[in-house]
């Protein structure tokens, strides 16, 4: 560790519309996968702490579910009320603001993203994703030009948080942005989250993936079952769907659908906690709990 320069510690909220690859970049900092992504929007639903810990200091990463406009059949759901608020409350408390974008794209949601960090009155990074996509790398700096046009940025990064690309510039940028402070976690810590918890998301990053449509927003899991067994966990998940037709199509013709995510969530999940894991997953149905504040609840989305 360098003597001269000061430990840093603090908290920084990931904020931005869905699927600019928040959470993507949450995990590329912290090294580990402990947010769960997708290409489809709100993918992630609940804020949850990424702890990264370097030599001169540790970030944690608030990542958020995106920000988006109150619009349509999804956005008019409790649900949706219940992630613009998990993204809002994220603001509590942190030192700055990450926004990220997609390169070459700015659009309204972008600048409502904007606005809530900079209502907020602390420092906004501007983090500019996915530049590997960018097939014409001089489009950058107009693009640039144009976004900082107007606002205020305490830094801004292009990045590829998919490629690990660019990081380290923008991780020694935060990192002074952040109070001179002992780190807030141990060294080893990453996440504020359970493995009950991640048990949950990683079989939910499977239905985001594997599903097709509007399938994914219909169904959340449920950890009934999580036991040390020896060296081993034993889980059990329940899949809530809203209808029985969802049901059906969750579970596949001759359960292959099924089968399909839970060895890909088990596989993700024994990667995670560096141990054998047996897991039993069963779909069950109940109608409208998407929209019903109450099952929202009980599905542990605050
Ligand atoms: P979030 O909704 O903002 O958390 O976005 P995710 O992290 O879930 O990412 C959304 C999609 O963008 C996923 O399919 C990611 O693999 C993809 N993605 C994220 N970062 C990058 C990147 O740097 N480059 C490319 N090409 N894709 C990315
Ligand atoms: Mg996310």
């Amino acid at each position: 560790m360098n003597t001269n320069s000061p430990h840093r510690s603090g908290s920084v909220a990931v904020i931005g519309r869905p699927n600019v690859g928040k959470s993507t970049l949450t995990n590329a900092l912290v090294g580990a996968k402990i947010s769960i992504t997708s290409n489809r929007p709100q993918t992630t639903r609940h804020r949850l702490l990424g702890i990264a810990t370097f030599p001169a200091g540790q970030i944690v990463l608030v990542d958020t579910p995106g920000l988006h406009k109150q619009q349509g059949k999804f956005s008019a759901s409790a649900m949706s009320r219940v992630m613009n608020r998990a993204a809002r409350g994220a603001l509590e408390g942190v030192d700055a603001g990450l926004l990220v974008i997609e390169a070459g794209r700015w659009d309204e949601e972008d600048t409502l993203a904007y606005n809530v960090l900079s209502d907020a009155g602390i420092p906004v990074v501007l983090v500019i994703n996915k530049v590997d996509r960018l097939r014409d790398k001089s489009a950058l700096l107009p693009f640039l030009a144009q976004v900082s046009d107007g606002r205020e940025f305490a830094a801004i990064h292009p990045v590829s948080a998919l490629k690990k690309n660019g990081l380290e510039s923008l991780t020694k940028d935060v990192l002074a942005l952040l109070p001179e402070a002992p780190p807030m976690f141990g060294e080893d810590e990453i996440t504020d989250r359970s493995e009950r918890f991640l048990a949950g998301e990683l079989i939910r990053e499977q239905l985001m993936r594997q599903l097709g449509a509007e399938l994914p927003y219909a169904t959340t899991t449920e950890i009934e079952r999580f036991t040390e067994d020896g060296e081993m966990l034993r889980i059990g998940a329940v899949i809530w769907v809203e209808r029985e037709s969802q049901k059906a199509i969750v579970i596949g013709k001759g359960g292959t659908r099924l089968k399909e995510i839970g060895s890909k969530a088990r596989m993700q999940m024994e990667h995670l906690f560096g141990r054998k894991v047996f897991l039993e997953t069963w779909v069950r149905v109940r109608e409208g709990w998407s929209d019903d504040e109450t099952a929202l609840k009980a599905f542990g989305y605050e």
